[in-house]
């Protein structure tokens, strides 16, 4: 299907403009004129869970303004440069929920690579082409990822035992040196009592990557602060690549359901006490059950290394990175050589120490 990119023109020189990273201002590509966002701040307005929303997968052909050319997209492709020109490609989001809120990029390139130069070089046991394989200029990109953010209050009755440890003295048998012998020990021992009762907890913003060919690294970047996001404005997208969701809300509810019951569970053995718990029944009610779409920020990069694939992803906002490192097991070996050799080194100054001592003593005056 056929679309047309949105206009980012500058009003001075004609050139496109692209978003610049912690501003509300979009910057000229050219003659570098700056232009305010119309930026607002989003007031959360967060949907009933069990609002139908199927992902709309359409194939995009959009008409660069910069080159004329055609740009194909891929599906729940919403923004891109074009690969020609540079031009930036932003096009209306097609799903059934377009993104509500937008976080706009707070870290800008020059951080990012500090940030992930620091990483680099805190890595212990790292091959060295690494180093090589990792260039953040070629490698990192900014991209705006597509989340569903939950909420849900719950309320759980449940009943189970509470265990309480006590020790007692027993008589045991025992073999010394083929002789049976009686000692005496303490064995710990449970008294078990039946509790029941309720547990609370609201969850608030329980983040969801919503788009299943992200990388899997994006479930680890979820501390955004979602109190600053924005209502969502394409002129944050800009020069960006972004995406929309390609997953169904129903998925991603039930993903976030297994986080609450695990939470839930938790409160439940803590709620029963004691020192040891079993659960007998367990029966959460859930209420206010809601969700949003919102767009969130990240740079993102992998590289391959001996046929397997690494992510790694720095959040956009906080600076936060996460990645998936090789090790060397060349570096790893050699570091435990390395400490082998020590340790025989001392062993043998220990020695040679001990056989100084003796020979004191043999010189000492005789008693
Ligand atoms: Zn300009
Ligand atoms: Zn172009």
């Amino acid at each position: 299907m056929q679309f047309r990119a949105l206009p980012f023109k500058c009003p001075s020189c004609g050139s496109y403009m692209v978003y610049q990273i912690g501003s509300y201002h979009l910057v000229c590509s050219s003659c570098k004129s700056t232009k305010a966002i119309d930026a607002q701040v989003y007031v959360r307005a967060k949907e009933p869970v069990f609002s139908e929303i199927e992902p709309n997968g359409i194939l995009k052909t959009v008409d660069c303004p910069g080159c004329g050319a055609d740009i194909e997209f891929k599906e729940f492709e919403l923004s891109k440069n074009c690969p020609y020109c540079s031009n930036p490609l932003v096009t209306k989001p097609v799903n059934p929920k377009p993104p509500y809120s937008i976080l706009p990029f707070a870290i800008d390139k020059e951080s990012a690579r500090e940030i992930f130069k620091k990483w680099l070089g805190s890595l212990w046991f790292a091959p060295g082409s690494l180093k090589k394989l990792l260039d953040f200029e070629h490698k990192f990109k900014p991209l705006y990822a597509p989340y569903f953010s939950f909420d849900a209050k719950t309320f759980t009755r449940y009943s189970g035992y509470r265990g309480d440890a006590y020790y007692v003295e027993v008589e045991k048998v025992v073999y010394i040196n083929g002789r049976e012998q009686v000692v005496r020990e303490l064995e710990r021992r449970i008294n078990w009592t039946y509790v029941s009762g309720t547990t609370g907890r609201d969850f608030y913003d329980i983040l969801v990557n919503a788009n299943s060919k992200l990388p899997e690294i994006l479930h680890s970047i979820r501390s955004y602060d979602l109190n600053r996001l924005m209502l969502f404005n394409p002129s944050f997208l800009s020069g960006f690549e972004s995406f929309e969701y390609d997953r169904e809300l129903k998925n991603c509810y039930s993903e976030t359901k297994e986080y609450i019951k695990s939470v839930v569970y938790s409160d439940v053995l803590y709620s029963i006490g004691g020192d040891e718990q079993r659960v007998e029944s367990i029966s959460t009610s859930y209420s206010n059950e809601v969700f949003e779409t919102t767009m969130l920020p990240v740079w993102i990069s992998s590289f391959e290394h001996k046929g397997k694939r690494y992510d790694i992803a720095i959040n956009g906002v906080t600076g936060e990175i996460t990645g998936e490192r090789p090790y060397s097991y060349i570096k790893i070996f050699a570091f435990i050589a390395a400490i082998f050799l020590i340790l025989l080194v001392l062993m043998y100054y220990d020695d040679i120490t001990s056989e100084v001592i003796d020979t004191h003593l043999k010189v000492g005056p005789m008693p």
